[in-house]
């Protein structure tokens, strides 16, 4: 693995979002001396937040999966997660609601979840769950430790047994052929494989490797953070100020000084200059790489994922239904042809319905409820819609949607507290507005993904979504973790990793 070379001790972590999180936390845990600049006043990033009358809003992700990963950052300066978080598991971990009236609850209990599917759909069906269950749990443990956690050089690195066997199980097929190979129902195949919108791509063309995202949710299990997820970066926040971290808030880095093909110093907007002897930088890549002075030489552009409209509400009542609803629209292959290839809003839409006060009711003043829906719609790039314009009447046919399959009187009673739509991403610096970054199409996965040691410098390395291995909660952590890694090199406890990480509880 290429390493910075020279001095180190001095280490220049630019964003606290939950990359530069993690790999703060690594490098103070490996004795760097450690400053994280940000521009907001707030960890989190786009794990973001707002207060409203009495709301407390996550702009961002709803839940947490893959906890190991948070124990992992905070252990690595000793801290113990369960003196910073309080992790509530969800049990169902998602609702699934679907055009014809029938519903699922998703559970991550093998013997549980089995019954549901039982009972949904007939013990045929039952056995091919466990079947696919199998699969995701074997494809997660060939995956994890070489293909995910691991920093490559050069994707000839991997040619591996475990690619061999990787390929020998599919992976690299389309995930909505290998999951019909264990489930005949079209509504379960969708339960098992709507993940990869996570990942910017329809499950027909998703490879099927990012099976390991249903495992991540729907067999490692889903978990909510009391007090909102905003409590996960405050709480890896607060760990690393006390291993001695240095944060400045309100501190958007603009430029970075060199000497040959080294950082020297990094600085702000606001004046400060924080000598380094080596940077990560957690802003988007093109951020990056504009700080850097460089470019990525990549022969074909960039595809960003689709992006979200995400509409917060406080409600004068308590509903009844989960912390997490999937509602699912007939339409399917021409949702995700509408959003990717078409670039329009979809006409039979598939949404997220999150009431974090299912979970924690003192996100809301009391007897009134939070609700968010997250409807998945075009980036910039492929849609040029004007969200400023029409983003509220987007808003309120979504919710008028939510209101007649779930919600009966929804729309006479909620107040809109936030709406955040791919203008405001777009203004908060994010590629295409999306917060999903790049897709995880074929070309920008693994090794094709840009990487994170760019060669226009000795002692810069990146990190976050944009980077290796990707879009998500558990990968940003990760990709923390693979910066440090980078600059220190690989401390022998790290090297082996799934048995350790990533079994959560069952
Ligand atoms: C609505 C929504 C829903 C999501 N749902 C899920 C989900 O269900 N599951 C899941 O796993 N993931 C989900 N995600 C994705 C997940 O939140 C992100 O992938 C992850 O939080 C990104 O972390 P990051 O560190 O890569 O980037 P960021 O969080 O963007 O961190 C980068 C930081 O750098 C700062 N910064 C930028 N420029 C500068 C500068 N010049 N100077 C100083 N600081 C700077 C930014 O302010 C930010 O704090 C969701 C995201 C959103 C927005």
């Amino acid at each position: 693995m290429r390493t910075v070379s020279g001095r180190t001790d001095r280490v220049v972590v630019v964003g606290a979002g939950l990359s530069g999180l993690a790999a703060a936390l690594h490098l103070a845990g490996r004795g760097r001396e450690v400053v994280v600049l940000e521009r907001e006043d707030v960890p989190g990033g786009r794990a973001g937040r707002v207060d409203v009358d009495g709301y407390r809003l996550d702009t961002g992700p709803t839940v947490l999966t893959m906890p190991d990963l948070v124990a992992d950052a905070l252990g690595a300066v000793g801290a113990a997660l369960e003196d910073h978080l309080s992790l509530i598991p969800l049990s169902p971990v998602y609702d699934a609601r679907f055009a014809d009236g029938s519903g699922l609850a998703v559970r991550s209990d093998a013997e549980a979840m089995a019954e549901e599917v039982r009972a949904f759909a007939g013990p045929a069906e039952a056995r091919g769950y466990l079947r696919l269950r199998d699969w995701l749990t074997r494809l997660y443990r060939v995956e994890y430790d070489r293909f995910i956690a691991a920093n490559t050089d050069s994707p000839l690195s991997l040619l591996s047994p475990a690619l061999a066997r990787l390929v020998a199980m599919g992976g690299f097929g389309s995930l909505e052929r290998q999951v019909g190979r264990f489930i005949g129902d079209d509504r379960l195949r969708r339960v098992f494989s709507f993940q990869s919108l996570y990942a910017g791509v329809p499950p027909r063309r998703a490879l099927a490797v990012y099976g390991v995202i249903a495992y991540m949710d729907t067999v490692a299990g889903v978990f909510f953070p009391r007090g909102g997820v905003r409590a996960l970066p405050d709480a890896l926040a607060s760990a690393a100020a006390a291993a001695g971290v240095r944060f400045e808030y309100g501190a958007p880095v603009t430029a970075l000084e060199r000497r040959g093909d080294r950082v020297t110093a990094v600085r702000t907007s606001r004046g400060s200059r924080v000598p380094c002897d080596a940077v990560v930088l957690t802003t988007e890549p093109h951020v990056a790489y504009r700080l850097l002075g460089g470019a990525p030489r990549r022969p074909v552009r960039l595809r960003p994922a689709p992006s979200a409209l995400v509409v917060h509400l406080g409600v004068p009542r308590r509903w009844d239904t989960g912390h997490h609803v999937i509602s699912f629209g007939a339409a399917w292959r021409e949702t995700f042809r509408e959003l990717i290839d078409q670039g329009r809003t979809m006409t039979d839409p598939s949404l997220l319905i999150t009431r974090p006060t299912a979970t924690d009711p003192d996100l809301a003043p009391p007897g009134h409820d939070l609700l968010s829906v997250l409807a998945p719609v075009p980036n910039l790039d492929r849609g040029r819609l004007d969200w400023d314009r029409h983003g509220e009447s987007y808003a309120a046919r979504v919710l008028e949607v939510v209101e007649h399959r779930l919600l009966p009187g929804l729309t006479g009673e909620a107040e809109v507290l936030h709406t955040t739509t791919p203008a405001d991403w777009a203004r908060g610096g994010l590629v295409a507005g999306t917060p999903f970054s790049y897709a995880h199409t074929m070309a920008q996965t693994g090794p094709f993904r840009p990487g994170n040691f760019p060669r226009a410098t000795a002692n810069a390395v990146l990190a976050g979504s944009g980077t290796v291995p990707g879009v998500g909660v558990p990968t940003a952590l990760i990709s923390g973790r693979l910066a440090a890694d980078r600059i220190t090199g690989e401390p022998a406890t790290t090297r082996s990793r799934t048995t350790a990480v990533g079994r959560g509880p069952r």
